[in-house]
């Protein structure tokens, strides 16, 4: 038998077959060379390219879980793979990914009618169209039922009015999925972007996630045709049912996150030497790497149990708050561990571990916070709802 690997302690990538051994070796290969040396300045610069978008298109990684219409139609395991490797460089790369292929290109391929699948998703899935997903609101975040947009029909026009806030990939999409309030209950509409009466604001002076896109979305009498509505998409269930792509996606990312905060921290305790010797011989340093290697480890097997979860179909929401609660706050921990390791330059972009940290704070707020995830996990085991 061989000894561990020190970066898959329990050898966990040999449950992968060769389909999602390639994905991932693709993946991690891309994400290497064409992302990671630009990683810390965009980050600093909070910037993202839009030009990156054409490259995961041509990767087969925008909306590659669904069938049809240009996606590559891969197993739930080979996108949390693509996930897992994207989000060990950055989270906002894994979020871009997240954005367009959960959210924007789900919402339609499941909610959408024939017609607005052909007409957007091959484009979405090649990078050429940008989507964006707009729930939250300014005063509507973890109670997403009291968002304030409506959309009213006037002749075969609906009219949509209202604020959106936090919308990733906001001010780079061409087609944002905003979700107000009819007669008929929560709906969703396609909105191109240039619609007279749609405006997106960047949002400056993030201090994590910089290297992504989050804006504010304005919809002042923005008028589209009936063709717009989403004919599936009736009740925040609907809108759920994208997010909880989403959460899968991150459960998965958050992994890759931690991994590169441990590598890190691990080559830098064998190099840097205090008192005469290594860091690594230290006894408490050696605790830390042992508690990142358990907190990667657990949070690898979580995320492959529910990938099979999901392959098998008997994956519900509250197990994906198990997943997301579990992996996140393990990842969260990891980052911090690695950064005391590295000293003073763990605080700096020349090493990753600081910006992953600064980033997982906001993964722990995106796609349900920390606490409502703890309440779903709550209710399902009590039976009682806490929430309000
Ligand atoms: P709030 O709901 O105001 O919560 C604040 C705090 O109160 C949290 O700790 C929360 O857990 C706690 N809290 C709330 N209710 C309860 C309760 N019942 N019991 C106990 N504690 C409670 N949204 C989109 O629609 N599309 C996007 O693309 C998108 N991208 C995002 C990108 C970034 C970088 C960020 C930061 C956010 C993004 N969001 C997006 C919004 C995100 O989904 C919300 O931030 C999230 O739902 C939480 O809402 P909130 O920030 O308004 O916090």
């Amino acid at each position: 038998a061989q000894a561990p690997d020190p970066h898959d302690f329990l050898a966990l990538d040999d449950e992968l077959d060769a389909t999602e051994r390639d994905v991932r070796d693709t993946v991690r290969a891309y994400a290497t060379t064409e992302l990671l040396p630009h990683i810390a300045d965009w980050y600093e610069r909070a910037e993202l390219p839009r030009s990156i978008a054409k490259e995961l298109g041509a990767l087969g990684l925008l909306g590659m879980q669904l069938d049809g219409y240009g996606c590559a139609g891969l197993s739930a395991t080979a996108y949390g793979l693509a996930c897992r490797e994207l989000e060990a460089v950055d989270s906002g790369l894994r979020s871009f990914v997240s954005v367009q292929g959960c959210l924007a290109m789900c919402a339609i391929h499941r909610w959408g009618s024939e017609e607005q699948r052909r007409e957007w998703l091959p484009r979405m899935a090649a990078g050429e169209v940008l989507g964006c997903f707009g729930l939250t609101e300014p005063e509507s975040g973890s109670d997403p039922g009291s968002m304030r947009t409506s959309a009213r029909r006037d002749g075969d026009d609906w009219v949509l009015n209202g604020t959106k806030a936090w919308i990733n990939n906001g001010s780079l999409a061409d087609v944002a999925v905003i979700w107000a309030h009819t007669e008929d209950g929560v709906r969703a509409f396609l909105v191109p972007t240039d619609t007279p009466g749609f405006t997106a604001r960047q949002i400056t002076r993030k201090l994590a996630l910089r290297a992504s896109n989050t804006a504010g979305l304005t919809l002042d009498e923005v008028r589209v045709p009936a063709a717009a509505a989403l004919p599936g998409a009736h009740g925040l269930k609907t809108a759920l049912s994208c997010l909880n792509e989403a959460r899968f996606g991150i459960i998965w990312g958050v992994v890759g996150a931690a991994r590169t905060c441990y590598a890190s921290a691990l080559d830098y305790a064998a190099g840097r030497e205090q008192f005469g010797r290594s860091l690594a011989s230290f006894q408490l340093s050696q605790r830390k790497l042992a508690d990142m290697v358990v907190d990667i480890t657990h949070a690898g097997m979580t995320a492959l149990r529910l990938a099979r979860l999901k392959e098998s179909g008997r994956l519900v929401p509250t197990h994906l708050s198990l997943g997301k609660l579990a992996n996140v706050r393990a990842a969260t921990e990891v980052a911090r561990t690695a950064r005391s390791i590295l000293g003073a330059n763990g605080i700096t972009l020349d090493y990753p571990v600081m910006r992953h940290m600064s980033n997982l704070e906001a993964v722990l707020t995106v796609e349900g916070t920390e606490e409502v995830h703890t309440l779903s996990i709550g209710r399902a085991v009590t039976g009682i709802q806490a929430f309000r």
